[in-house]
C-alpha cells in the first residue's frame, strides 16, 4: 500500500493552491512541490513537518509538468536532499536556464494575427514566479511506461499528453489511484497550452488531438480515486473524463460553426469568444483556440488558407 499524503501549497495564480502530494514509503518521494516563492516554501515545509518528514529526508521528486507552481521548487528540495527529480524528457528543455518561455510561440502569435498591441499586453503582465530552473545533474529523464518502484508498493509512470507535451501522471496498479497533476481537475478544463512540437519546433504540438487521446486512454483504466494538482480528489474518474470530451466536442461546433458564418483568423475568433480578457489570459485564449482549430483543421472539418502570414479558416464546404 502507498501512504500519500496531500500537502495545498499556496499560488500567486487564479487557480488557486497546488496539491504538493508527499508518499510516504521508502524511498520519501515528494510529487509537485509548488512555485517558487516564500510563503509556498513555508507552506511546504509545514505540511512536511506536520507529517513527520523534514526536506532534507526527501529521496525522490517528481514532476508531472513544467508550469511553476508545479515545478518552481523542484530544484532546491533537490538541492537540500540531494534528491533526484523525475521529469518526461520533453519538459527538460524548459528547465534550462536559457529557455525563454515566449521565443518559440511568437510565430504562432503572428500566424494567429494577433496584433502588436494585444502582445504587448501578454508581454506586460509578467509572471509573478521566476521561470523553473532544474540543474541537469539532478534530473532523471522518463519517458513512460517506467515503474517507480517503494517499499510497499510502485507507481507506474504514465505519459497523457496535452496540458503540455511532456505531461506524467502517476498510476498505482494495486491501490488503483492516480496522480494526475494538471491533466485532470474537477472544477476546469486544463488549458491545452500552445507550444511548440519536438522535434520540429517551427510547428505547433497537436495538443487538443494529444488531450482527447489521454483522456480516452484513462477512460480504459480502473482508476478508484485521482489525486489532482488542484481542488479537490475526484471519485468519478469516468463521469469527469466523459464531461471533459463533451465539453471539447461542444467546443470543436461552436467554432465550426463561427466560421460557417464567416472566416476568421485565430485572433478573431478568440476575441470573439473571449471580448474581455487581458494580459497572460489572452495567451491561453489563443492557446486554446488554436488547439481547437488545429484539430478541427487536421480532421478536415475546416480549411486553412495563408494570407500574408497569417492563417484564415474556413468552413470545409464538404464537412
Ligand atoms: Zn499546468
Ligand atoms: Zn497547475
Amino acid at each position: 500500500m502507498l501512504d500519500i499524503h496531500k500537502i495545498m501549497v499556496p499560488t500567486p495564480y487564479s487557480v488557486g493552491p497546488v496539491n504538493a502530494y508527499l508518499i510516504k514509503n521508502q524511498p520519501l518521494t515528494l510529487i509537485d512541490p509548488g512555485p517558487e516563492m516564500p510563503a509556498a516554501l513555508d507552506s511546504l515545509q509545514q505540511g512536511l513537518s506536520a507529517l513527520g518528514v523534514a526536506v532534507k529526508d526527501i529521496e525522490r521528486v517528481l514532476v508531472t509538468h513544467n508550469h511553476s507552481d508545479h515545478s518552481g521548487l523542484a530544484a532546491w528540495v533537490a538541492d537540500q536532499a540531494q534528491a533526484r527529480v523525475f521529469v518526461h524528457e520533453l519538459e527538460i528543455r524548459k528547465l534550462a536556464p536559457e529557455y525563454s518561455y515566449y521565443q518559440e510561440r511568437y510565430p504562432f502569435f503572428a500566424e494567429g494575427g494577433l496584433p502588436e498591441w494585444e502582445l504587448k499586453d501578454i508581454l506586460d503582465d509578467a509572471d509573478p514566479l521566476l521561470k523553473p530552473v532544474l540543474p541537469e545533474p539532478f534530473i532523471e529523464a522518463v519517458t513512460g511506461g517506467e515503474e517507480l518502484h517503494f517499499d510497499g508498493g510502485s507507481l507506474q509512470v504514465l505519459h497523457l499528453p496535452g496540458h503540455t507535451s511532456g505531461h506524467i501522471c502517476l498510476y498505482n496498479p494495486v491501490g488503483k489511484e492516480l496522480l494526475a497533476g494538471d491533466f485532470m481537475l474537477k472544477h476546469i478544463t486544463p488549458n491545452p497550452v500552445m507550444e511548440a512540437d519536438y522535434p520540429d519546433f517551427s510547428r505547433r504540438s497537436p495538443a487538443l488531438r494529444q488531450y482527447l487521446a489521454s483522456i480516452k486512454k484513462i477512460t480504459e483504466m480502473d482508476i478508484r480515486i485521482n489525486f489532482p494538482g488542484h481542488g479537490e480528489t475526484i471519485e468519478d474518474n469516468k463521469a469527469l473524463a466523459a464531461k471533459s470530451l463533451q465539453h471539447h466536442a461542444r467546443r470543436l461546433t461552436k467554432i465550426q460553426n463561427l466560421l460557417e458564418e464567416k472566416s476568421m483568423n485565430a485572433y478573431q475568433l478568440m476575441r470573439l469568444l473571449y471580448p474581455k480578457i487581458r494580459g497572460f489570459q489572452i495567451f491561453l485564449g489563443m492557446s486554446e483556440i488554436f488547439a481547437h482549430l488545429d484539430y478541427l483543421h487536421e480532421t478536415n472539418r475546416i480549411t486553412r488558407e495563408e494570407r500574408n502570414g497569417v492563417s484564415i479558416y474556413h468552413k470545409n464546404p464538404c464537412a
